[in-house]
């Protein structure tokens, strides 16, 4: 068995990334395992090292966001669809900045209930106006 990168020199272990075989000149030991050349600079590097997994955040102005438009499609629609909005745009700003943060589907959703809701506002608001003129006549 000789190492990869040099042919007739005896190779002295295996690299953990590759499984091929080196010499002592060619491993690394990092963290108690050994690794070649092309592959310690992927065991070292950051990307590698820092994997999120469940390292998830749920976005909380998401699901404030989200509560706020239902709610106000009920009442007070002029004051909490703009906030809803407002939130969720904040929401979706802090998501695209922080990976590891969830919450876009409810941003999205509160984007969309708020403008329905602050349409529905409108719409009830100017039939009632509507309807009071024709009242006057
Ligand atoms: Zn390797
Ligand atoms: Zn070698």
């Amino acid at each position: 068995m000789e190492c990869k990168n040099h042919p007739g020199v005896n190779a002295v272990g295996r690299c953990e990334g590759c499984a091929e075989s080196f010499c002592s000149n060619c491993l690394v030991e990092i963290g108690g395992k050994q690794y070649c050349g092309a592959c310690k600079t992927m065991a070292a590097s950051p990307a590698a090292a820092v994997i999120p997994d469940e390292a998830t955040i749920p976005c909380k102005e998401a699901n404030d966001a989200l509560i706020m438009a239902i709610i106000g499609i009920f009442c007070f629609g002029i004051i909490l669809e703009p906030l809803a909005l407002i939130k969720a745009s904040k929401a979706k700003k802090m998501i695209a900045e922080n990976p590891a943060m969830t919450g876009s589907g409810k941003a999205t959703a509160a984007t969309i209930i708020g403008v329905i809701g602050l349409i529905l506002w409108l719409l009830g608001t100017i039939s009632r106006i509507v309807a009071l003129s024709q009242g006057t006549h």
